[in-house]
């Protein structure tokens, strides 16, 4: 049996924990914050009975680590799944590229889930057909390259080419800057043409229209695995920020707290590659070096709660840059989860991805409010300013690592040269996309290394 410390009470850390005191061992978790659930965590304003979560979040009917984790909790329960309204904007004008053409009685039949599924791809495939913004021919090629992404499985050579090359080659430049470019210009702004194939095939192919989403808020079931965490003995403790890591001469790691030291004898880190080099002076020049060229992308978001809907049944809508708006998703949560949950109030995040040093991360929420303001009124003309009851802003610098051609030779492993210290976060999940459902899948292969370590 070990000691072992875990840095973060996010979902990779606390699934880690979970496996690790299942195995015997004697947990503390360090978490820099005052809750737990890192970039998935919710918060909870008074009139609602949910909380709702900082940055967007949904799963995949296609996660199954996390589906499959929370049955293990005995939390399947949590989880349902809806299939909302997802469409990008063109032009001015809404076109919706999720959206079934099926109500939910298909699922009651028999092999319902499987036939709903399949009408929900369906419905994508007829709705590329319908986006008319580019010729049909165009379109055609977009609806066989997206099939072909979707059931292809090998993904390991298109990782020496960008999506940006790629894509153009294969479905045109007109439809690839109508129809893909503009999510890669969102997502990766200057590092867009840099990012390579395979992450978009993994996009493509491990998610389906419909979303999955927790009775509580992706906070009800964080709270729920941090008390497991804690029936099985395991310690969590909250704004406990981990200021060094050092090894010690007797294969033990110090932890450097404000108020004082521990020692374990195998730690976990699962905060950013660059925290991680920060705090460990330790590392090896080379694999420090290594850590802090990995490329990433913050993300900003204000959250609205509104007296009113600002679309009548829209969840997310893409917003091409070209368009001229001040962010690049706006997303009314309201239309996907109801608003009872939240007080009757309307939620709507308008969210972007942003490099470190952007203006919006020092901007006040207010001033950012005065930004977006106008954009909203060009999606609803009749949005006025006194629908507002009350808005907050969330940033993250640490939010979307960015997948570089060969992305695969880049990515460190999960035992660091430091004896004992060991890492897990959102960029060691590549191919797939960070997503609460890789935190699972990661947290749990960390827990098994560390385990047998
Ligand atoms: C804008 C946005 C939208 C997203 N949308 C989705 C979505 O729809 N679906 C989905 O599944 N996923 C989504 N994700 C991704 C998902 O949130 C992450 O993949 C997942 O939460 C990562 O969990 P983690 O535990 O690895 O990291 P984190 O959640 O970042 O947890 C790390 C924890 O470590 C703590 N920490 C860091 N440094 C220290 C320190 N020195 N001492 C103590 N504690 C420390 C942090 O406070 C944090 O709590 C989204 C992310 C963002 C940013």
């Amino acid at each position: 049996m070990h000691s072992i410390g875990i840095i973060g009470a996010g979902v990779t850390g606390l699934t880690a924990a979970y496996d690790l005191l299942k195995a015997g061992h004697r947990v503390t978790v360090y978490e820099a914050r005052s809750y737990v659930g890192g970039l998935a965590s919710g918060f909870k304003d008074e009139a609602w009975e949910w909380p709702l979560e900082r940055f967007y979040h949904h799963i995949f009917a296609s996660d199954r680590d996390i589906l499959g984790f929370a049955e293990e909790l005995g939390l399947q329960d949590l989880a349902f799944f809806e299939s909302p309204v997802t469409s990008i904007l063109k032009g001015g004008r809404l076109y919706p590229i999720n959206k079934p053409m099926v109500g939910p009685w298909l699922e009651r039949l028999p092999l319902g889930r499987q036939l709903a599924n399949l009408a929900d791809l369906v419905a994508t495939g007829l709705r590329v057909l319908a986006f008319d913004p580019i010729p049909f021919f165009a379109r055609l090629r977009v609806g066989l390259v997206s099939a072909y992404l979707r059931y292809t499985r090998r993904w390991q050579p298109l990782e020496a080419v960008t999506a940006d090359v790629w894509l153009s080659r294969k479905v045109g430049k007109r439809a690839y800057e109508a129809f893909w470019q503009p999510l890669l210009v969102g997502k990766f702004g200057p590092y867009y043409q840099q990012v390579n194939m395979a992450w978009f095939w993994a996009r493509l192919a491990a998610r389906t229209p419909k979303l999955g989403y927790f009775t509580g808020g992706f906070q009800g079931f964080l709270e729920a695995l941090a008390d497991r965490v804690r029936e099985l003995g395991g310690t969590i403790l909250l704004e406990h920020h981990v200021r060094g890591i050092h090894p010690e001469l007797d294969g033990r790691i110090r932890l450097e707290l404000s108020t004082d030291d521990q020692m374990h004898d195998r730690v976990l880190a699962t905060c950013s590659p660059r925290m991680l080099r920060e705090r460990t002076p330790a590392l090896p020049t080379s694999y420090a070096a290594a850590l802090e060229q990995m490329v990433s992308m913050g993300a900003v978001v204000l959250i609205l709660a509104l007296k009113h809907p600002v679309t009548r049944d829209q969840y997310w809508i893409n917003i091409p840059k070209q368009e001229g708006f001040p962010f690049l998703a706006f997303v009314e949560h309201t239309n996907y989860i109801d608003r009872s949950h939240y007080g009757g109030d309307s939620i709507v995040y308008c969210g972007d991805y942003l490099p470190q040093g952007h203006e919006y991360f020092v901007m006040t929420e207010e001033q950012l409010l005065e930004r977006f303001i106008p954009a909203l009124q060009r999606i609803n003309p009749g949005f006025s300013r006194d629908w507002i009851r009350a808005y907050w802003k969330f940033t993250e610098i640490y939010a979307q690592p960015v997948p570089l051609l060969n992305q695969s030779l880049a990515i460190p492993s999960i035992e660091t040269p430091v004896a004992n210290l060991f890492m897990a976060n959102m960029s060691q999940v590549y191919p797939w996309d960070r997503g609460t459902n890789y935190a699972v899948e990661i947290g749990r292969r960390a827990a098994r290394l560390i385990g047998k370590s």
